[in-house]
């Protein structure tokens, strides 16, 4: 293994403590990733030295304040190559961005009988604002079906997709089955159909190189702390040209370009969609979260979480009583691994793993739908980062079979 990697752990205060007597393994990086100390020193340092408002004051604090803020915004374009600066809108998360969507986007072009198409496999985040939509608009909300190892069925796109469909909303990586969908193509699908492809991208961002440009993505969401950086703080990127036609998401200071008593008329993009004081910390934050997942190399993180992939899933598949959702094969999994000891509840198994130092997520990963899909109520779900290591994935199966016995099963 990498030994750039091995020393990653070091940068990350939160990791250096003992959990019920035992060294801690982190193993709920799809909800949330630690921190290192260069993002926290970057928080603190911001409001030790500079904190104002943006976009307002011409005092120095205001001026050093703005320009962090958009130089924050500078990066995030770089990281993901958007064109131009003004496609990354600052939110509160992928939440949030996949709202906005729905409610502006979505509000205006989706008439009764258009068809929105979602899968199978998406997060709650980026389901509920499309089914809501669909029902204020006496829209038609479709599906998309799984194969048996739980990739994306693309000849039921294919047919799914049609001239009726406006919008197409899919993970580029799934929070629950550890694939990594074929977006590219999705996106291609959707433009001969004139739709437009809005891509929850809140698991791929912090695990590979992600260019909005090469996949052609219309709109593109994610959120900033399962990439390092700070809570409530997300993008949602557009293409310049859909988010200029779009009404504004909410109103207030700063989005205005002139108010009078009946009406008003609104800044450019992106600040158009930037209502109110903005979470100017966490976008510098997630700006220096961003230098520092550049400084590895995206795709030296893609290739070493493959590798504890290759590592793990084996050893996994190898204990009888447990079942893994999703593919089999390491090379069609990413770092997200859900499954089930037979005969224990998930809820039971997370916290037998915490008697042992691990922490892995039990539940329905807001994902009910594909829940029901796959015919369970809820998994665990252990999902790694640049921090982990072969020692946490040993440090699993340890507390696996520790929970076997313990339960006797
Ligand atoms: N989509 C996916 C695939 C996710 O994994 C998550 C986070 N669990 C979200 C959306 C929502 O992200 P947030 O809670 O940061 O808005």
């Amino acid at each position: 293994m990498d030994s750039k990697f091995l020393k990653i752990r070091n940068d990350f205060p939160i990791l250096n403590q003992k959990i019920n007597n035992e060294r801690l393994v982190y193993l709920d990086n799809a909800a949330t990733s630690q921190k290192p100390q260069a993002v926290i020193d970057e928080i603190v340092r911001y409001y030790q030295n500079d904190n104002a408002n943006t976009h307002r004051s011409v005092h120095t604090l205001g001026e050093r304040a703005t320009e962090e803020y958009e130089a924050a915004r500078g990066k995030v374009q770089r990281f993901i190559n958007a064109k131009e600066s003004r496609e990354i809108i600052f939110t509160q998360g992928t939440t949030d961005s996949l709202n906005l969507v729905a409610s502006t986007y979505g509000e205006e072009n989706i008439s009764a009988g258009d068809e929105i198409v979602v899968s199978y496999m998406e997060h709650h985040s980026n389901l509920i604002p499309w089914q809501q939509l669909a029902l204020r608009k006496h829209a038609i909300l479709k599906y998309i079906e799984l194969t048996n190892d739980g990739r994306l069925d693309m000849d039921d796109a294919q047919k799914k997709i049609t001239d009726k469909t406006k919008v197409v909303a899919i993970a580029h990586v799934s929070n629950v089955l550890g694939v990594t969908n074929d977006i590219k193509k999705m996106a291609q699908i959707a433009h001969i159909h004139n739709a437009v492809m809005v891509i929850d991208g809140a698991q791929a961002v912090p695990n590979q190189p992600v260019d909005v440009q090469a996949l052609d993505a219309d709109f593109y969401a994610f959120s900033g702390h399962k990439m390092l950086g700070p809570m409530g703080i997300g993008v949602l990127y557009g293409k310049n040209n859909l988010l200029n036609k779009m009404s504004p998401y909410q109103y207030g200071g700063e989005m205005i370009n002139f108010v009078e008593k009946y009406q008003s008329t609104w800044a450019d993009i992106p600040w158009k969609f930037e209502a109110g004081t903005q979470n100017v910390a966490g976008a510098i934050g997630l700006g220096k979260a961003i230098d520092y997942l550049t400084e590895i190399g995206m795709q030296n993180i893609a290739n070493y979480e493959q590798k504890l992939v290759e590592y793990a899933l084996p050893k996994l598949l190898n204990i009888p009583e447990i079942t893994v959702y999703g593919p089999h094969s390491p090379k069609l999994h990413n770092g997200v691994i859900s499954f089930n000891l037979k005969g224990l509840h998930p809820h039971d198994l997370a916290t037998a793993l915490d008697m042992d130092g691990v922490a892995v997520r039990a539940g329905h990963h807001c994902a009910q739908p594909l829940m029901k899909y796959l015919n369970v109520v809820a998994t665990a779900r252990a999902s790694f980062y640049i921090y982990n290591t072969v020692d946490d994935v040993d440090q699993l199966i340890y507390a696996i079979q520790d929970a076997k016995e313990f339960f006797k099963v």
